[in-house]
């Protein structure tokens, strides 16, 4: 397989704008290939950014049949572009087209369509401190049919946005509401899947959370409603005595992050001691008021680490240390964060250099 490139002329490129945020605002090229029953994967291009043409009855309009990802690439001081751990993101992205009945594409060809992409348009990975080019890989169903069934064509593509530091003022800590009504995900559901459905279906909360004045939402578990599953769109971890990082084990309802299983890997290393456990949300809040508990963060690509400095359930709110950052935290991400900028050194060897 190769990828034909049509790259716009020099002069018609532009670059990282001096104002950007994520999610708006789009580099100038995208790679997409094609898929169905006969030909298989197809026709993979780099070209320029550009609207789709589809049909109104694609089956992803009416049934959500698409899945996405989400990684970096992050501007090195000396220039150069890294991308952190490309090949996992790759290989959840095969998990969730397959559980999607969606096919899987070609892992080492994904990363390096994705690496050509970032290569191209390397102008516009930000190098101010904290920023960097997000990548979101996308797959979606694009057979014009209306009858339910798994598709049989389909659209890879890839699209990058520069994305501004999560916290441009330094760590800020979220607030959070445990959802005592609405699930986000079931065992034997999706929701280890990174499928759009599942956050269509959870914007409901995320609203009426932010309407209380919370910046996200603790799921639990959908059949006891008792176990910690995830916040909003991050894995989520707490921390005991300043030394014990325990996060819920993966129930096949949590979406297995890459942030999450780097933490977990990384945080021995600098003398933590990580637990995954089935972790009940009565003892989690009993700890946190008992001072066992002494800093609860979030986990994700965006945020890398996002501390959470109040806690409610059931009209009663919890502070968790001061409602400030703690030096758990703090570390973990400064420690991560050396290593997606080069910065640290790479003992894992999760750096794929872009060039
Ligand atoms: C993407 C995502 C995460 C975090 O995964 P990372 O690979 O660390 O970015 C966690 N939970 C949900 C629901 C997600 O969609």
């Amino acid at each position: 397989m190769s990828i034909s490139i049509s790259a716009l002329p020099e002069a018609q490129r532009g670059q990282c704008p001096a104002q950007y945020s994520f999610g708006t605002g789009f580099s100038d090229h995208m790679f997409t290939q094609a898929y169905d029953v006969g030909q298989g994967w197809h026709d993979a291009q780099i070209r320029p950014f550009e609207n789709f043409s589809l049909s109104p009855a694609a089956a992803v309009l009416h049934y959500s049949q698409e899945i996405f990802e989400g990684l970096k690439a992050y501007r090195r001081r000396d220039g150069g572009i890294n991308l952190f751990r490309p090949e996992a993101n790759a290989a959840r992205f095969n998990r969730s087209a397959s559980r999607m009945v969606m096919p899987e594409v070609d892992e080492a060809f994904h990363v390096e369509a994705m690496k050509a992409l970032v290569a191209l348009d390397a102008a516009w990975v930000p190098g101010d401190d904290g920023s960097s080019l997000y990548i979101r890989p996308a797959m979606i169903a694009t057979s014009p049919k209306l009858g339910l069934g798994a598709a049989g064509s389909y659209l890879h593509f890839v699209i990058t946005n520069p994305a501004g530091p999560y916290y441009p003022e330094g760590f800020n800590p979220v607030s959070v509401y445990v959802s005592d009504e609405c699930r986000r995900a079931v065992k034997g559901g999706v929701g280890e899947a990174k499928t759009g459905g599942n956050y269509a279906a959870s914007l409901f909360v995320s609203e009426a959370v932010a309407r209380q004045g919370y910046t996200q939402v603790l799921w639990l578990d959908a059949i006891e409603g008792r176990y910690v599953e995830e916040v909003g769109a991050m894995n989520i971890c707490f921390v005991y005595d300043g030394q014990l990082i325990r996060t819920p084990e993966l129930s096949g309802s949590i979406l297995p992050g890459i942030t999450r299983d780097s933490l977990l890997k990384l945080a021995p290393t600098l003398g933590y001691e990580v637990e995954e456990a089935r972790l009940d949300i009565h003892q989690i809040l009993d700890d946190i008021a008992s001072g066992r508990i002494t800093e609860v963060f979030g986990c994700g690509t965006a945020a890398v680490v996002s501390p959470v400095g109040r806690m409610a359930m059931a009209g009663r709110e919890y502070d968790i240390n001061g409602n400030e950052t703690g030096p758990v935290a703090q570390r973990l991400f400064d420690e991560l964060t050396g290593i997606q900028y080069g910065e640290r050194e790479d003992p894992f060897g999760w750096i794929v250099p872009v060039n």
